[in-house]
């Protein structure tokens, strides 16, 4: 039988990864969606979506579903699934491949401020700008509701769900963005600190050129740590190959 592989998904890498396995005749793909987005983009191979009900949910899927191997390719900062994942494989002997995304790191002509947290970037914050691009997602902005002297431009794929800063203008957008987009955007709000996490990747990276540019600071908030013993790799060929399935 071919063997069937689990992608835990959400990520660009996740749907190339799927596309390069459902290319291949011998593997069977199923990818996992979270279900946080409405309309997420077409996914090739299986698709299955919805929270599997912790580490032991996720075990029992492996086993019913006879998964031979999987790949957490979720964002780097979905701890909890992370979590979930190296428990699941570790409690039922399946093998678990981690693609993450490479971080960004500082270059000449950046002034970045390294937060630990969304709560640690909002207690920078004040000390740091006044009128904030906030691009750290739907979730969490709770952190920053109690900020009522600062101007927010937040945007997010989906509308976020309050409590939410009190002075906020909410632009609802999905990446890639060009350098010259986010710079005049920048400029339009009168924006003067920027606040993202280390998402890492190509898509959300021109608004740290564009802050480069104007010279204004951005508040990077470092991912959370991969669960011990974890190793990661940076991206899909290198994935292909821990599968064992590297070029064809
Ligand atoms: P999280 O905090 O790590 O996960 C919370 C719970 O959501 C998990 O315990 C699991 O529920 C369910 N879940 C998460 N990812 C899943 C998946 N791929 N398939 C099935 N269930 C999943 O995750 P999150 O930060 O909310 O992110 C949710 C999804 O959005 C992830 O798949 C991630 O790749 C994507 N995403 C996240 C971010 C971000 O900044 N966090 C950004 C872009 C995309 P059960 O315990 O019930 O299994």
């Amino acid at each position: 039988m071919s063997p069937h592989v689990l992608v835990l998904g959400g990520t660009t890498e996740a749907r190339e990864l799927a596309a390069a396995l459902a290319s291949r005749p011998a593997v069977r793909v199923t990818t996992s969606l979270a279900g946080r987005v409405s309309r997420p983009g077409a996914v090739e191979g299986d698709v299955r979506i919805g929270g599997f009900g912790g580490a032991q949910g996720l075990a029992d899927w492996l086993r019913e579903h006879h998964v031979d191997a999987v790949v957490d390719a979720t964002h780097p900062f979905a701890a909890g699934i992370t979590a979930n994942a190296a428990r699941a494989a570790a409690a039922t002997g399946v093998p678990l491949v981690v693609l993450r995304r490479p971080g960004w790191s500082a270059g000449p002509g950046d002034r970045w401020h390294e937060a630990a947290s969304l709560t640690d970037a909002a207690t920078l914050l004040p000390g740091v700008g006044r009128r904030v691009l906030l691009t750290t997602g739907r979730l969490g902005l709770a952190a920053f509701a109690h900020l009522t002297d600062l101007h927010f431009v937040v945007r997010s794929v989906e509308p976020p769900e309050p409590p939410l800063p009190p002075d906020m203008r909410l632009l609802l957008a999905r990446g890639p963005f060009t350098v010259e987009d986010e710079t005049a955007l920048l400029r339009e709000h009168r924006v003067d600190v920027v606040v993202t996490k280390d998402s890492g990747g190509t898509a959300t990276a021109a608004k740290l050129a564009a802050a480069r540019h104007l010279g204004l600071p951005v508040v990077v908030i470092r991912r959370p740590p991969l669960p011990q013993g974890v190793t990661a790799v940076p991206d899909v060929p290198r994935a292909l190959n821990c599968l064992g399935l590297g070029p064809h």
